[in-house]
């Protein structure tokens, strides 16, 4: 399939691009677009033949169900069905954002969208782009991060293209994501509402407007065999090719320690990344160090994850060590992502 792939460099003059965008998806095609999380691979969420598309080109399991972007705030009760006053009150407070409701569904919605679930996640993003894209269509875009399964999501359109190029009928660019982790998901269809993927709006954020939220067991982590409750949150993810390993405790100590490994690797003539925060890039003596951010700014450090993983790969590292984060706030889905990157492989320095 031949892509056709065009940059919005100043929204004004490129608006002609999301209409060519938007007219893809009213012909049943697919669209990568970007958004303030992470960039999506869209299609029609009412249209199933379209739908499936979205699976194929991406290599995602079918029982995954996908997120639907909307760009009226209305339209959660034109999808939804018996949505809640704290579903109301949450979208009210965090809409347009990174932040998705899990609701019952109606008949609107296909099976292939929803994984055959009876509940559809729901999300207005913020990005202006993507609003505009979205209205233009004039339905709902049911949507996953934009790259092929496994990946870590892409937060900039090269990225897409690298994973994407010849396997979607139309790359949309823009700016990178300026969250750089995917959405909040939270399950309202139940009560009290459940944290299904911790994402760019944090359980504190959310709890400001219902004090019984709850983060799910499956995804805080402690044990890895505790199953996440969102069917997706089950699979290996964020992988880049290389192999990676956390390391986590007093800082002091872990860049001593992951100093000492990186070493060890590069004796047995292994090719090692560091992935450090700008507070400790220049204690590490050996190895290729790239820096997430800064500590002071959590922000900083979601935002840049996925594409400084993706770096690793280009400059082809076999293995990438990354100092951990404080579970508190963003932290929480920085760790979450850190986590399933590294399957779970966290040297616990005490
Ligand atoms: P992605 O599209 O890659 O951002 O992944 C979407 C995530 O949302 C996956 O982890 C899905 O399992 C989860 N998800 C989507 N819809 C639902 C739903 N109705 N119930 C529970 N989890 C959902
Ligand atoms: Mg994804």
């Amino acid at each position: 399939m031949k892509t056709k792939i065009n940059i919005i460099k100043k929204l004004e003059k490129d608006k002609i691009f999301i209409d060519e965008a938007a007219n893809v998806i009213k012909d049943g095609g697919l669209v990568v677009f970007p958004t303030e999380t992470v960039y999506g691979l869209g299609a029609n969420a009412l249209d199933s033949e379209a739908v499936k598309k979205i699976f194929i080109a991406k290599g995602r399991p079918q029982d995954n169900p996908l997120i639907i972007h909307i760009a009226d705030k209305d339209d959660l009760y034109k999808y939804g069905k018996n949505v809640s006053k704290i579903a109301k009150d949450l979208a009210d407070k965090f809409w347009p954002g990174p932040m998705t409701l899990v609701v019952e569904k109606n008949n609107l919605i296909p099976d292939v969208t929803s994984a055959n679930l009876s509940t559809i996640g729901i999300r207005m993003p913020s990005d202006e782009v993507a609003r505009e894209f979205i209205k233009k269509s004039n339905v709902a875009i049911a949507a996953p991060s934009a790259n092929i399964s496994g990946r870590p999501s892409p937060t900039d359109v090269k990225r897409c293209i690298e994973d994407l190029d010849g396997r979607v009928d139309y790359i949309l660019g823009c700016n990178e994501s300026e969250v750089g982790v995917e959405s909040t998901i939270v399950d309202v269809s139940v009560y009290p509402p459940c944290v299904l993927r911790p994402g760019g709006i944090t359980l504190e954020m959310l709890k400001e407007v219902c004090q019984d939220i709850y983060m799910d067991k499956g995804i805080i982590g402690k044990d890895a065999n505790i199953k996440p409750k969102a069917p997706g949150m089950k699979y290996t993810h964020y992988s880049p090719k290389a192999r990676v390993r956390v390391v986590d405790g007093n800082l002091d100590k872990c860049v001593e320690k992951i100093n000492e490994m990186v070493h060890n690797y590069i004796e047995k003539g292994l090719r090692v990344g560091v992935m450090a925060t700008d507070e400790t890039r220049n204690e590490y003596k050996e190895g290729l160090v790239l820096s997430l951010g800064t500590r002071n700014d959590v922000s900083t450090i979601a935002k840049s994850l996925f594409s400084t993983l993706r770096e690793f790969d280009d400059k082809h590292v076999d293995i990438i060590i990354s100092e951990a984060f404080m579970e508190e706030g963003l932290g929480v889905a920085i760790m979450n992502r850190l986590k399933k990157a590294c399957g779970f492989d966290i040297v616990k320095i005490i």
